[in-house]
């Protein structure tokens, strides 16, 4: 738990998120800033800073993350038109916000070139 973590004060309801999934052991909401029609950020409750960051404890977790990653894109209507799932580690990649988590980007038409830039 890191008390000015952004994410960790979303799962504990501290500031505001549009949730479109929850369990015990993550949660997953919309991106304030979309970079693609669908933008959702599916996070782990526990405060885990980044992939380099895991160890082999967090197996159990990032396996239902994946798992999960497939059912949130059948909900928000992406499973077969196609989306990414990317993890960001380190500011040399972009990674913003230091609590691990996953994007998952889709939504674009048939003709339009999917974004790689999130
Ligand atoms: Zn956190």
């Amino acid at each position: 738990m890191a008390t000015d973590c952004i994410f960790c004060k979303i799962i504990k309801g501290e500031s505001p998120a549009t949730f479109v999934y929850k369990d015990d052991d993550m949660v997953v909401f919309h991106n304030t800033r979309p970079s693609a029609p669908v933008h959702v950020l599916i996070v782990p409750r526990e405060h885990i800073e980044s992939v380099n960051a895991l160890e082999e404890k967090h197996s159990a977790i990032i396996s239902k993350m994946m798992v999960r990653a497939k059912e949130i894109a059948r909900l928000l209507g992406i499973r077969d038109s196609g989306y990414k799932l990317v993890i960001n580690v380190g500011s040399g990649a972009g990674q913003v916000i230091f609590h691990l988590h996953i994007h998952l980007i889709g939504g674009w038409g048939s003709l339009d070139q999917p974004q790689s830039r999130i």
